[in-house]
Formats: C-alpha cells, structure tokens, sequence
C-alpha cells in the first residue's frame, strides 16, 4: 500500500538533497510533483489542491530552521500535512457512561461490514469489554449466519432473529438487541445492518430508523478502501443518508494507491478511527493517522530524529556559530565545544547514526563506535585555559603536556583534537563560501 506514493515523494525529496536554501523554483517544482503523486494515488482533487496549497505556503514563509536542511524542512511540513488529512489525532471510541455503548455500523453491502463487526468484537474483547453481536441485516441472504459464524470464530454472542420467522424487522431486531444486551450485562453492543450494491434510499432510510431507535454512541460508515475515488461519494452519501461519527476502512490490503485513505476524513470531516487490512480476524487497528503518514513517507525513523533534532538544536547557538563562520568570526574550541555538546543532546552518535535510514550496513562499526572518545575530547577542551581555546596557535609543547595530565590524557590525544581543530575548522570555512551551512543531521544517502 502507498508504494508508489512513496517512492514518488522519497525521488521528490531527493531532488532537494544538498541544497543551502530553496528558491522560489525549488518551491515549485517540489509542489508539482507533489501534487502529480498525489493524483497518482487517486487522492481526491480538492483534497490534492488543498494539500499543495497548504505545502507552499508553509515552505515559503517557515521561518529557517538551525536544526533542519531545506529538504529536511519539506519532509516536516509534508509529514505534518499529511498526518493533518489523514484526520490529525487518532480519534478513540467513546463508550457511553452508565449502560451498554452501543455501536451501529454502516455501509455498502461487500463493504465488509459483517466481518469487521466480529474484528471489531474481538478487539474489544481484547481491551477486556465483553462486546455483543447484532444481526440486522435481514437483506443479504445469509449475512445473519455469517455473523453468527464469525461470532463463534472470535467468541462473542451473536443476537439474531429466530430463523424462519418471515422476512423480521431490522429496528425491532436492534432495539431487542440492546435490551438484551442491558439484561445479559454486556458492555458493548455491536449493531451490523443491511447495506446495497449501491446507494438506495431505502436501505439509508431502514439505517436512519435503526440509528433513531437505539441511539447509538457511535455510528461508524465502513467503506471498503479499493474503490478508491467511489469511496469518497459514497462516504459523502451516506453522510447524508444517515449521518455517522467515524470511518472504518476495509480491505487497505488490497489498496495499492491509498486515495480513499487519503482524501475521506479531510472530504467528510470525519476521522478514520479504524482499519481493516486482511481477511484474518485480528487484521484490523485503531487507524493513527501519524503512524499512516510515517509508512507514507517511508523514511526510517528520520521523522523521530528530525524531531529530535529540532527540541535539542538550541536556535541561538546555531546562529552565532553560523554567523561567526559566515561573517569573517572566529570559529574557536569554545564553539567547537558547543557544537560537540549540542550534538551530544540528541543521544548517543550510534543511535544518531543508526536512525538514518540505509545505516544498517554500517551496524558493527556503529556498535563499535567508542562514545568515550566524545567524552576525552570533552575532557581535553575543558582542561583548556580559555585563552587557549580561543586562539588554539598558542598551544604550544609544554602547554599541551599541562592539558593532557588536566585531561588525564596522552599528550598524542591532545595533539590529535588540535589538528582535527584545524582540519575541521578549514573544511567549515570552505562550506560556509560555498552557501552551505554545515547541517547536522544530513540527509539520507
Ligand atoms: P458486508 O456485505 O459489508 O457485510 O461484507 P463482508 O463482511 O461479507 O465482506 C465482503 C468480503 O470482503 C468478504 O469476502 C470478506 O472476506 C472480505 N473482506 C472484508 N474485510 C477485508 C479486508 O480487510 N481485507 C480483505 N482482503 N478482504 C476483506
């Protein structure tokens, strides 16, 4: 699922690898592929329009980020827009105060209604509710007894008309069934109803009924996500049909492009608070939208790190260190220092290094990576009289036996951390000519 997306956001996002700061241009043709993925993955038009919009402007007028590259800041904003239509927060059940919560369920017959209701079930079960199965759809031959069927799969009751007893009346079954449920003191209540090939007036009005008879906590619209845009008018039907709380999503196993994941919350107003991905029963979760949009973007843990980056990256540090760099200053060991401690907040540099995605090739020498080494040098800096780490020239023989003793240090360590010094502070000159601020983390490779 979203293979296609991804790749074609992660080629986006490549593109802007190494750039210092993005142009107007940039902008632009970043969008437009954007815009271009999204219609790939039948992503509904207003919701695409919305979304580029939303992505422009944020990239124009994001005050410029220390902590980020360019192309990181992209990959923020999208990540963050994308979690935005995907419904924001993950919206949880509401369980009624006092009696059984009752929950009707919705929606186009084949949309996978009856399963889901004994996925639903078991999820419950498994949250330590003691949930009860409705049979109302008395329109589907059939459908009574495969509730019954999955219900003995999961091992939750099913409240069915007795068999034989004519055609039934759906609102009478339901409102017997959350009597029942009260009297057998189940706590949840699950109602499956009928639904058509199709969006019939009929079968909007039997719901309407049903939902008018049993008050329901929650109504929840289950659509199967392979229709792609049809999911989209048929969720906006049965908004007005019937009218409902949440989304379920069936069948994203078998949604190769996501546009119904994509566009139905933003389109209905109305999160998706579940997913159904596969024909076994326990294929099925609460729908998070900021998990949905990491898989989406597809880039490790990048996302964990860009914000961590962002909470550890002190802004005014990182200008000062910048400006002295760009503006002619001098880059000293105290900066060096800051810089150094300013890396060390974001954790350990195996773990920093380990979240890039692509990194695991490099697994042994990461696990071998010495982080004492950090600390020596820490030590060496602060055994430095500030004069010293000011204008390290002046750190001459007997001055660098002093610090490796202050240090607990050879001499040799010593020696190497005022050459890499100045390795590192030439190689820092040289990017700052170029346009380039030495971006800590980079991008991945
Ligand atoms: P209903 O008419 O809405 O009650 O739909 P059903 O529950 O009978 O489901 C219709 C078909 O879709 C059945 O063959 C189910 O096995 C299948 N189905 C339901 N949910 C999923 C799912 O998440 N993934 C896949 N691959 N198939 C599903």
């Amino acid at each position: 699922m979203f293979a296609t997306l991804s790749d074609r956001l992660a080629s986006t996002f490549k593109n802007l690898r190494g750039k210092g700061r993005l142009s107007e241009a940039d902008i632009d043709a970043t969008a437009r592929e954007i815009r271009i993925a999204l219609l790939e993955a039948d992503v509904a038009l207003p919701v695409v329009k919305e979304f580029v919009g939303a992505i422009k402007e944020r990239a124009r007028g994001e005050e410029v980020s220390g902590a980020l590259n360019p192309a990181q800041q992209i990959v923020k904003i999208v990540n963050e827009e994308l979690v935005a239509i995907l419904g924001g927060e993950t919206r949880r059940l509401r369980y009624a105060k006092t009696g059984p919560t009752v929950i009707m369920l919705a929606g186009l017959q084949g949309a996978g209604k009856t399963t889901l209701a004994a996925k639903l079930a078991l999820w419950l079960k498994e949250q330590g509710k003691t949930p009860m199965l409705v049979a109302c759809d008395l329109q589907r031959p059939n459908a009574v007894n495969q509730l019954q069927v999955n219900g003995e799969r999961v091992g939750v009751p099913v409240f069915a008309p007795e068999p034989g007893n004519g055609v039934g009346n759906p609102v009478e079954v339901a409102k017997q069934g959350v009597a029942e449920a009260k009297r057998t003191l189940h706590d949840v209540v699950i109602i499956d109803t009928a639904g058509r090939l199709g969006i019939d007036a009929e079968m909007m009005g039997q719901a309407r009924m049903i939902r008018t008879a049993t008050q329901p906590d929650e109504v929840l619209f289950v659509v199967d996500a392979m229709i792609g845009q049809d999911a989209v008018n048929t969720a906006l039907a049965f908004q007005e049909g019937v009218g409902y709380d949440g989304v379920v999503l069936t069948k994203l196993d078998g949604d190769a492009r996501g546009g119904a994941a994509l566009s139905i919350a933003s389109i209905t107003g109305k999160p998706v608070m579940f997913a159904s991905n596969g024909e076994k029963m326990t294929d099925f979760d609460l729908f998070h939208p900021d998990r949905m949009a990491s898989r989406i973007l597809d880039m490790g843990d990048m996302l964990t790190l860009i914000e961590q980056a962002e909470k550890a990256f002190d802004q005014e540090e990182a200008l000062k260190a910048a400006e002295k760099l760009t503006g002619g200053g001098d880059f000293t060991l105290t900066d060096f220092l800051a810089q150094m401690q300013q890396i060390r907040k974001l954790g350990s540099l195996s773990k920093i290094m380990g979240m890039l995605p692509g990194m695991g090739q490099f697994r042994e020498q990461l696990d071998n990576f010495d982080e004492r080494e950090i600390d020596k040098i820490q030590a060496i800096i602060q055994s430095m009289t500030p004069a010293e780490r000011d204008n390290p020239k002046i750190i001459d023989g007997s001055r660098r036996l002093r610090i490796s003793k202050g240090s607990g240090t050879q001499v040799n360590d010593v020696n190497t951390l005022v050459d890499r010094f100045f390795d590192a502070k030439k190689m820092m000159q040289q990017m700052a000519k170029g346009g380039g601020m030495p971006g800590m983390p980079g991008m991945p490779g």
